[in-house]
């Protein structure tokens, strides 16, 4: 007879007693030894489905994989499954390809399930509190938080294990995001990767009830097929849009989102930014315009293809500067005669930020400095302006210890703001521009000393 046989007849033969003849303090052991024997019985199918997997049976039965055989041959619901699967790659000793075997992930949780003492509902919670914890901490205060979590699963309620666990985080990460009692609001975010080599950007979101709730009305309408489709922009017949709509479901919402802010900016419903009104402004030299090539830099320093920047500019009135290749602007088209507001963002163009040599504060960091003093009779034109965060802004004077700021007349650099040192910095009171918010300027100084070679006169940052 099979362990499996044995075990079913004892269990049948426990079905079959008569449980009036138990006193209390037998019908207290029974209830707890039945809970321990199935608490154990997970352990052994975690086994159990391991082998198979391990065997390639599971394939063999028609099923994906262990997940699958679980929902289609156990009948077991798809949480459940996902549940039993955690557990099980989390406590079973798994062999490797080379036929070794690898200890269980978490051996403490496996040693508590197999001796019973931990329930697949408080096992899948130390998981779950597992899982939170930041991938920044080190592997020993990892191993003893696991440690901790299956001891509290062994004389803990679920509840209890995942409050115990929410004070281990706020330990482990004593001035994260995961210091506070579970909170939906303290796990809302979205995030926009970096721009990859296609252009493309990756949102992840983490939405609260209620953004969610908004975000499927606007899905729900404008994602259906034939909304807001590039590739059929203006249908005359929405059924016949709908039925020749070849979007997948997520092309279709990423175009519904894409719709969304188009609609958003165009309404001039997000107000002003630094007194200018909040658009997108796209840089793009004269040639590349000419040639409708290459790529042109967004104000937040992405990048965008220039015939879609155009395409962009006509539909949304967005705003579109154009510049000589000395990177001056020239032309600003815009849809409203807003000159203040339009030297603003020519500063930002021309600058990108503060201008001292060596300063790194961005654009939205600084004030517009009068070259020519405004009490001196200096005009407030884009000639006489230049941008410097406020502490180097206070540095600028006539007085013998400050600074002071020029238009470059001439040179590699002319039309930016030069800055010239008090005499006991710099005697020979040379202007010299800031580079940092103009990569390509200091990567062309990186060519240049690569070919000469650094000389004892080299200064990167003169005009
Ligand atoms: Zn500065």
């Amino acid at each position: 007879m099979t362990h499996l046989q044995l075990a079913e007849n004892l269990l049948d033969r426990l079905l079959d007693s008569e449980l009036t003849k138990l006193d209390e303090a037998e019908l207290r052991t029974l209830v707890h030894g039945i809970e321990r024997l199935a608490r154990k019985a997970v352990a052994a199918s975690a086994e159990a489905l391991v082998e198979i997997s391990d065997r390639g049976f599971d394939t063999r039965w028609g099923h994906r994989n262990g997940r699958d055989l679980l929902i289609d041959e156990l009948r077991l619901s798809p949480a459940e499954a996902a549940r039993r699967m955690r557990i099980t790659t989390a406590i079973v000793a798994m062999r490797t390809l080379t036929g070794d075997q690898r200890p269980p992930v978490h051996p403490d949780l496996a040693a508590g399930v197999r001796a019973g003492v931990i329930s697949e509902a408080a096992a899948d919670t130390v998981l779950s509190v597992y899982d939170k914890i930041p991938a920044a901490v080190d592997h020993d205060e990892r191993a003893s938080a696991a440690a901790s979590l299956a001891e509290a699963a062994t004389c803990f309620r679920p509840r209890e294990i995942r409050m115990l666990g929410d004070r281990l985080l706020a330990h482990l990460d004593p001035d994260g995001q995961l210091t506070e009692p579970s909170d939906r609001a303290r796990h809302r975010a979205l995030t926009l990767s970096p721009q990859d080599a296609q252009m493309m950007s990756k949102l992840t979101a983490t939405l609260d009830p209620a953004t969610r709730a908004k975000l499927d009305v606007l899905l729900d309408t404008w994602a259906a097929p034939g909304k807001h489709n590039p590739d059929d922009p203006c249908p005359t017949d929405p059924d016949e849009a709908a039925r020749t709509d070849l979007r997948s479901p997520a092309q279709r919402r990423h175009d519904a989102f894409s719709a969304m802010l188009t609609h958003i900016i165009a309404t001039g419903a997000l107000g002003s930014s630094k007194g200018s009104p909040a658009q997108v402004v796209i840089t793009i030299p004269i040639d590349k315009l000419e040639r409708m090539t290459g790529v042109v830099t967004t104000p937040s320093g992405g990048t965008i293809p220039v015939a879609d920047a155009v395409e962009l500019a006509g539909h949304n009135h967005a705003w579109l500067a154009v510049m000589d290749l000395q990177e001056q602007p020239l032309y600003l088209g815009r849809t409203k005669r807003l000159a203040s507001h339009a030297q603003r963002i020519m500063l930002d163009i021309r600058d990108k930020g503060c201008t001292k040599p060596g300063c790194c504060l961005p654009s939205s960091w600084v004030q517009a400095h009068h070259d020519t003093d405004w009490s001196n009779g200096g005009a407030t034109d884009i000639n006489n302006l230049a941008s410097a965060c406020p502490s180097h802004h206070a540095t600028i004077g006539a007085g013998p210890h400050q600074w002071s700021t020029t238009i470059m007349k001439s040179g590699p650099y002319r039309g930016r703001v030069g800055w010239i040192a008090p005499a006991h910095i710099d005697p020979t009171r040379t202007p010299r521009v800031n580079h940092l918010h103009h990569p390509d300027e200091l990567l062309e100084q990186v060519r240049q000393r690569k070919r000469r070679g650094p000389s004892a006169t080299d200064d990167p940052w003169r005009g």
